[in-house]
């Protein structure tokens, strides 16, 4: 015999084997019981709770030739008839392939007619959002005069997309997401049931990651069986949805306690070595912080029982973290998951976040300062100069102060808001005016191999360094371009600079300064140097206007070659 899915198999044929919508199905089988059904039923609710299910189990209820007891008998012609969809008087159609007008016509013509075998004719319409507006139109007029011999059940996972005139005709049933508590004490039954071994923590988690739907956990069920034969466990299950276990989340969450951020990165190591991706271990470590949170301020939500279960070192570690830092660690991982939909490199940020945690309470202020107060703070400044100018040059405004502003303004516009950071301008602008063009090519050639050495000597500066590009090297100087104010700030750390400028000098053979910067602030500075400094005010102001100015002269300085406009 053909191999069956199992939610065929075990899909719900009686009322009381639906689970977890006991407030629906105690009222419909009341309403059969007492013959006051309605003519128009909406089931709405998340996929794969049920609702066609109980539409069928509805549809033999009312019809069962052995009368209306609230559940169908599922033995006579009808009950039959209907569960194999043979019964001519029951019609299921898929609103998503047949939404047109053309579809809804037919159906009211036919619905006229009176069922010829049973006493109810039945329509059920699956996904009804997707009908067209003329297919509403037309459906509404059916639901407002319905046949007495016509019972309409609409079903739709997204309700707010039906016309309030259809839900108004609609007696309306809120499917929930099946609790995993539920699913899993069901999936049990069909386990054992089907002479299948599979163990507790691999039921748990299949429930919990099923999200509320018994199609999909029964599906993913399916899957384990043909993956791992009569015999599933945790590790099968974990191989197939690609997600991590309970004990790298475990491990995880302990170094990050112990802020060991060098095991934190073997361990990052060691997933990717596994094939787990980046992305999914970091959204399952926020899941898991989050549950950690739970366990202190709300122990007995089922959810972190089930997690208790599962997970025996769950408790312990709970005990490790206080709210207060839970809560730190959420949000902070909050932002990097945020950072990494649009990451090129999701392992790198997945060890930064990694790093930023293990490192506590750090220094994060600044980056977290809104970019806006940093941009007023500089306005005001410039303007404090300006007045100290003006009251010591007797009432004359200098040239270069009088354009500085609007080459701000145009920076800010052209780096929406690209943060800056604290950095040595004099320096800066000095390692610029003595840049040796060649060698910086050549640093920028060689620059990946630099990298590698550095990650081989300290991996964490080197996550943080990744995120940096050289842009110009001097006699005595590196200027590395930063798009983000953490990674610039961090590689700006004494330690951090002495571990690059170490390795920098194995390859250039001589000794420079790493100065970390801004790529926003680069570029101005790059602008300030323009040749043309002496002319007037005036003409010097037009120019600046231009907006590929700084552009021309970083070309003129490092070559087109060199220069990677990124606007
Ligand atoms: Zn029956």
């Amino acid at each position: 015999m053909a191999y069956r899915a199992l939610y065929r198999v075990w899909r719900p044929q009686t009322f009381k084997d639906m689970v977890g919508q006991e407030h629906i199905t105690k009222t419909l089988q009341n309403a059969i019981k007492e013959q006051r059904f309605s003519h128009a039923y909406l089931f709405s609710g998340p996929r794969g709770t049920g609702k066609t299910s109980a539409a069928k189990i509805m549809a033999k209820a009312v019809n069962c030739e052995r009368g209306l007891t609230g559940e169908p008998c599922n033995e006579c012609e009808a009950c039959k008839g209907i569960t194999d969809g043979s019964a001519v008087d029951v019609m299921e159609v898929d609103a998503a392939s047949n939404r047109g007008i053309d579809e809804i016509r037919d159906l009211r013509e036919k619905v006229k007619y009176a069922p010829t075998q049973v006493q109810y004719k039945i329509y059920i319409i699956d996904e009804v959002h997707m009908l067209t507006t003329e297919a509403f139109n037309a459906l509404l007029k059916t639901l407002e005069e319905p046949p007495s011999h016509v019972i309409f059940i609409l079903a739709t996972t997204e309700p707010h997309k039906l016309p309030a005139t259809i839900i108004s005709r609609c007696q309306r049933f809120d499917f929930r997401r099946i609790s995993s508590k539920a699913m899993a004490e069901r999936m049990k039954e069909i386990v054992i049931a089907e002479g299948i071994q599979v163990s507790e923590q691999a039921l748990h988690f299949i429930a919990r990651n099923a999200e509320g739907g018994m199609r999909d956990a029964l599906s993913l069920l399916d899957q384990a069986l043909s993956f791992g034969g009569e015999e599933i466990e945790l590790s099968h299950i974990l191989s197939i949805t690609g997600s991590v276990s309970g004990e790298s989340l475990a491990e995880g969450a302990l170094l990050i306690e112990k802020k060991d951020a060098a095991g934190a990165m073997e361990l990052v190591h060691g997933l990717v070595q596994m094939g787990k991706s980046p992305e999914q271990y970091l959204d399952d470590l926020l899941i898991y912080f989050r549950d950690l949170l739970l366990l202190k301020t709300a122990p007995n939500l089922e959810e972190i029982q089930s997690r208790l279960e599962m997970d025996p070192e769950f408790k312990k570690l709970g005990n490790l973290f206080s709210s207060e830092g839970l809560f730190d660690i959420i949000e902070k991982l909050n932002r990097f998951k945020n950072e990494m939909k649009w990451a090129s490199h999701p392992r790198i940020l997945l060890e930064m976040a990694l790093i930023r945690l293990c490192q506590g309470e750090a220094p994060e202020q600044r980056g977290k300062e809104s970019n806006d107060i940093q941009l007023l703070n500089q306005r005001i400044q410039s303007l404090e100069k300006k007045i100290n100018e003006i009251q010591s040059s007797g009432g004359v405004i200098q040239s270069q102060e009088k354009a500085a502003p609007a080459s701000r303004r145009r920076e800010v516009s052209r780096q929406g808001i690209q943060p800056t950071v604290k950095i040595p301008h004099a320096r800066v602008k000095a390692v610029a005016n003595q840049v040796i063009p060649a060698q910086t090519k050549r640093l920028i050639s060689i620059w990946p191999e630099i990298l590698g050495d550095i990650r081989d000597k300290n991996i964490q500066v080197h996550a943080w360094l990744m995120a940096g590009s050289p842009v110009a090297l001097s006699e005595d100087g590196l200027i590395i371009a930063f798009k983000n104010a953490i990674h610039c700030e961090t590689t700006a750390r004494d330690l951090n600079r002495g571990v690059i400028e170490e390795a920098v000098a194995g390859f250039i053979h001589r000794r420079v300064g790493i100065i970390p910067v801004m790529e926003n602030q680069w570029k101005e500075i790059l602008s300030s140097l323009h040749p043309q400094e002496e002319g007037d005010g005036q003409e010097k102001q037009e120019k600046r206007e231009e907006p590929e100015d700084h552009v021309k002269m970083a070309y003129r300085l490092f070559g087109e070659d060199l220069i990677d406009i990124k606007d």
